[in-house]
């Protein structure tokens, strides 16, 4: 049975969603252009979005005139940080942000880099939060703008936006959340939180691909933004660009479901969670990440000795994730993980599995037979019998037909770890 736990990297849409997305679409339904005023057609598209707009607004506690549409969080992250630094140059040209952000903020810091910016990446604690003094230390007087994301979409790490809100704005300088992986899923109060830019993604909350928005604060100050793209002069000239209204629709059906629902799915992947967890633990994984701090809808764990390839590979049947999904493929170990301070080892050792609203209980009982099992076949593999892994691997009864490429590969996964641990 497949077993989808790869919410962090995307979520399926939720049905509900589909469906009204569905009508925004064909002739029968309002697909007309938001910008055409003079007539019924965008008419009924222009107030469609302004109800979607509402209702992403009514999640997060903002003003309806403060959300900004766009296609997503990549897209909200580099209009916030590109877009904010370049309107704010003159009070100062430094950005602080953090070593395990998304690469959707970290290479947009390396471009304003390149552009004559300065920006301090601040480490983490070996639990992935990021410690208050060390930004407060990291803070200068040439500070414009510091971004900090609110959930880690590879540890589920959750950041304190309320401290840190209220240490930037008594400095002066603007904050800038990626909250990607929480918006939807924790509680979020732009009216409580000195919070000026926050950036959301609709495929991350039951939403489609391709749409996302920008909070941008109008009260008690406005924030200031250089637009991105130049055009029709839509969203207030911000974000030029015909509106896609189904998505945008579906975005805002996205957010009223997840305001509504918010605290039972949470209560459902603690639990979830937790049996997760117990089980892994029982076939002797390490959390990574912080034991307390933590969405439930993310957990990362490294199990000693054992590539998180391999045991993917020995795994098709389950959606898992080493590292994330935008960097996977490549053979980095995750800059979250080695930013948090573990080895080479237990970096590339480290397995995601990410929940969501459509996870079951059976889901999880089924993953944990089949990854224990695979684990306990892996640790074969492990540095007790390493002085000649082919030779292991060969001596051992793998009983399954498709283990021949898992074979091959784990051995040489194996060797590959054991070379970059310097031994
Ligand atoms: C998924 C994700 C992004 C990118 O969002 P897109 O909408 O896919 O561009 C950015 N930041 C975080 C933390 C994410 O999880």
């Amino acid at each position: 049975m497949p077993v989808y736990l790869d919410y962090a990297a995307t979520t399926p849409v939720d049905p509900r969603v589909a469906d009204l997305l569905g009508r925004h679409l064909t002739q029968e339904g309002i697909f007309g252009n938001p910008s055409s005023s003079t007539h019924h057609f965008g008419q009924r598209a222009a107030r469609a979005i302004e109800v979607a707009r509402a209702q992403v607004a009514g999640l997060l506690n903002a003003d309806a005139r403060e959300i900004v549409w766009t296609s997503g969080a990549t897209e909200s992250n580099n209009l916030a940080l590109r877009g904010a630094m370049r309107a704010h140059r003159r009070q100062g040209r430094h950005l602080i942000t953090g070593k395990t952000e998304h690469k959707a903020v970290l290479d947009v810091c390396r471009r304003l880099e390149q552009d004559g910016y300065s920006v301090t990446y601040l480490d983490p604690e070996p639990d992935g939060s990021i410690a208050l003094e060390r930004l407060a230390a990291a803070l200068r007087p040439d500070t414009a703008l510091v971004s900090l994301m609110h959930v880690n979409n590879e540890t589920g790490v959750v950041q304190d936006l309320d401290a840190i809100g209220a240490l930037t704005r008594s400095r002066g300088v603007l904050l800038h959340v990626d909250a990607a992986q929480s918006a939807g899923k924790l509680p979020i109060d732009l009216r409580a939180c000195a919070i000026d830019l926050l950036s959301l993604s609709a495929h991350k909350l039951y939403g489609p691909k391709g749409v996302g928005a920008l909070f941008v604060r109008q009260r008690p100050h406005r924030v200031r933004l250089e637009p991105l793209l130049y055009g029709g002069g839509q969203e207030r000239g911000l974000r030029a660009g015909t509106l896609p209204t189904h998505q945008i629709v579906a975005l805002g059906e996205a957010c009223r479901i997840a305001q509504a629902e918010m605290g039972d799915d949470r209560a459902r992947l603690q639990t979830l969670r937790e049996r997760l967890w117990q089980g892994l633990a029982g076939s002797g994984a390490i959390l990574n990440g912080h034991p307390e701090k933590h969405w439930p809808g993310i957990l990362n764990v490294s199990f000693s000795g054992i590539a998180a390839e391999a045991l993917l590979a020995d795994l098709p049947e389950i959606a898992l994730a080493t590292g994330s999904a935008c960097t996977s493929g490549t053979a980095e170990p995750s800059h979250v993980l080695r930013a948090m301070g573990c080895d080479a080892a237990r970096a590339r050792g480290a397995v995601r599995f990410s929940l969501g609203r459509f996870t079951t209980p059976a889901e999880i009982d089924y993953t944990l037979r089949a990854v224990c099992a695979a684990v306990a076949r892996l640790r074969v593999l492990s540095p007790f019998c390493a002085s000649d892994t082919a030779d292991a691997t060969r001596s051992i009864d793998w009983g399954a037909p498709a283990s021949t490429t898992f074979e091959g590969r784990a051995g040489v996964l194996v060797d590959e770890l054991w070379r970059s641990d310097g031994r």
